[in-house]
């Protein structure tokens, strides 16, 4: 079958080694992915427990469709307590890596403990070890890739691992897979670090069994079909995620120079297409895609130049160190973007840590000298570059930053509404003015302010799922914002349960749990596919209330509430009239957080035991 039921469970204090075996109907409530991890670490996760103590777990699950010919689903999900934020931490992504697991026989891997020294854990199929590491530790992700690779003797294994940056606790670390993809946000490379655990190898050489053919190869012709019929998967493919860059310029989903600009006459320059007239060499695929919205450029000489061909910066990277500092110097952005990538830093908490400190030296809270001797002027990458090391290392300035905006702001004694975060993270680059329901999916997100959570800006821009109630909505309106964010965040949490990426945009959801049927065996249709992601949802919060989750921290700060010129013409979120609908929506208690006794067991989610 396409899930192979097994988990592999390590504890790097004592070396040892299973394999738990996972009831079937565990995926028939929370399909695999990012579902299945919140179930298991649903009941270990406790507000006593720190991030990066040897005792807390860490978990890295492939989807339920991971590893198939499904088109788009090649991801995987690292969960853990967030060093970032102390409530759930998720990040997810491409590439290859999540596939060659399930090759390997494994829907994931359950890891406790720590290691007394540097570690690996490699998986050739059953073949599994924790080996030394030593030689590995200080090194960049792509050497380490390199290096694994190698020694495995085999350009088909595939590595995730940390940088310099997980290495020391960065709280806002990335894993890097294949040559650039990145789990980047949340922190789960300093999670990584904490337990000495620098990669992961994994090769797998078996071939996953489809457990209705037709269904299943029904089902993936028909998304593929819509997938090359699709405007944005083709704008996508012409021209990366930096494709959407000019189109967000001009409506003011891209605000400029730490959120307080709404135009900038330099965002052409760092738009999809002057990369694609300039930099860019060739596009990037995840396994089973046929879009491609990666990039690989080249700068060729001058003092940005790239050790030859590299991953570019995506959409997030160019606002977060192009748009955010007021820098149109592309070559400049994707030496920013190579730096992040090698040392293991999500590119949207790092560049944004950097544009606070531009920002407050800018308002006179950060003198040159405090900055190390950098002068931080707006539009000049160069003090950004070194800071980009400087945080990896927590060296200079990069002490503080590197504990992401809300610590620092708090050393730097900065006010709170100065700082661009909710919920502890750093939010990324699509304006809760510009699509006011955005505000909606920050406040509520079970990770922190993410825009991947419910991807509220692009089905407001016209990527329903009508047959699931989710409609488009006036991106200025706010009436049907809390029903639309809700239903959308539960959808997202399939997609990040069966691995698919989120830039797919299905005719009904009834396709999805056609692919989910046809791989797995297990029945599921839109209505029940969606509950499980109703209960995915509604386990995020258990979670999080259990980790000392407060709804008095749903609210957005000071400076994403001053109206801006440009596209969002003004217009800011009433973010409290939403957040009230939306409680009432998901039948949660809008005081506590807490979800209604009925909702509780209509999900099944009383008494939930340990699974592994
Ligand atoms: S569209 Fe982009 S992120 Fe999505 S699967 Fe393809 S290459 Fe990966």
């Amino acid at each position: 079958m396409a899930i192979t039921g097994k988990i592999l469970k390590v504890d790097l204090t004592t070396r040892s080694l299973d394999i738990v075996h996972l009831d079937k109907n565990l995926y028939k409530q929370y399909i695999g992915g990012a579902g299945l991890a919140t179930r298991i670490l649903y009941p270990l996760l406790e507000a006593s427990m720190e991030p990066l103590s040897p005792g807390a777990p860490l978990v890295f699950m492939a989807g339920a469709l991971a590893g198939t010919n499904a088109p788009n689903c090649g991801r995987h999900v690292i969960c853990a307590r967030s060093p970032l934020t102390g409530i759930w931490g998720e990040s997810n992504s491409g590439g290859f890596w999540g596939a060659e697991l399930k090759r390997a026989g494994l829907d994931g891997i359950f890891l406790t403990g720590k290691s007394e020294t540097p570690c690996y854990l490699s998986i050739l199929d059953e073949d599994v070890e924790i080996r030394d590491a030593g030689e590995l530790w200080g090194k960049t992700t792509s050497k380490t890739e390199q290096v694994l690779k190698a020694q495995a003797g085999d350009d088909k294994t595939r590595v995730a691992s940390i940088g310099p940056a997980g290495e020391h606790l960065v709280s806002y670390a990335a894993v890097i897979n294949d040559e650039g993809r990145a789990a980047g946000r949340t922190g789960m490379g300093a999670v990584m670090g904490s337990k000495n655990l620098k990669a992961v190898a994994v090769r797998g050489t078996k071939k996953l069994q489809i457990a209705d053919r037709g269904k299943f190869d029904t089902a993936r012709k028909q998304l593929l079909e819509e997938i090359g019929r699709n405007f944005t998967n083709n704008m996508f493919k012409e021209l990366g995620t930096a494709g959407y860059l000019d189109m967000a310029a001009i409506t003011g989903d891209l605000s400029f120079k730490y959120f307080t600009q709404g135009t900038w006459d330099g965002s052409y320059d760092i738009s999809g297409s002057s990369m694609s007239e300039t930099i860019l060499k060739k596009n990037k695929y995840c396994r089973q895609c046929t879009i491609g919205c990666g990039r690989i450029v080249e700068v060729e000489g001058g003092k940005y130049e790239t050790p030859g061909q590299v991953d570019g910066p995506e959409y997030e990277t160019l606002g977060s160190f192009g748009a955010s500092i007021l820098c149109n110097n592309l070559e400049g952005i994707a030496k920013a973007n190579y730096l992040c990538n090698e040392l293991g830093l999500d590119t949207i908490s790092c560049g944004i840590a950097i544009a606070f400190a531009y920002y407050l030296q800018d308002k006179g809270m950060l003198s040159k000298k405090d900055a190390g001797g950098l002068e931080l002027k707006w539009g000049d990458i160069d003090p950004a570059l070194v800071l980009i090391k400087q945080i990896a290392y927590r060296e200079g300035l990069g002490r503080i930053l590197a504990n992401g905006i809300v610590a620092a702001g708090k050393e730097l004694g900065v006010p709170k509404d100065e700082i661009a975060a909710v919920n502890g993270m750093a939010v990324p680059f699509h304006e809760p003015r510009a699509y006011l329901g955005s505000a909606l999916e920050y406040a509520t997100s079970h990770r922190g302010a993410c825009h991947q959570t419910a991807q509220y800006y692009l089905t407001s821009m016209g990527a329903p799922f009508d047959d699931v109630g989710i409609h488009c909505i006036d991106r200025f309106e706010e009436e049907g914002v809390a029903a639309c964010v809700a239903r959308l965040q539960d959808l997202r949490a399939v997609f990040q349960s069966l691995s698919m990426c989120n830039f797919i945009v299905p005719s009904t959801i009834d396709l999805v749990a056609d692919l989910f049927e046809g791989a797995t065996g297990i029945q599921m249709d839109a209505k029940s596919i969606m509950k499980c992601g109703t209960r995915i949802m509604t386990l995020h919060r258990l979670v999080n209330l259990n980790l000392g989750y407060e709804t008095a921290e749903e609210k957005l700060p000071g400076i994403l509430l001053e109206p801006l010129d440009g596209g969002t013409e003004g217009h800011v979120p009433n973010l409290e009239r939403q957040l009230e609908d939306y409680y009432t929506f998901r039948d949660w208690d809008r005081r506590t957080g807490i979800p209604s006794r009925e909702k509780i067991k209509d999900l099944d989610l009383e008494a939930l035991g340990s699974v592994v």
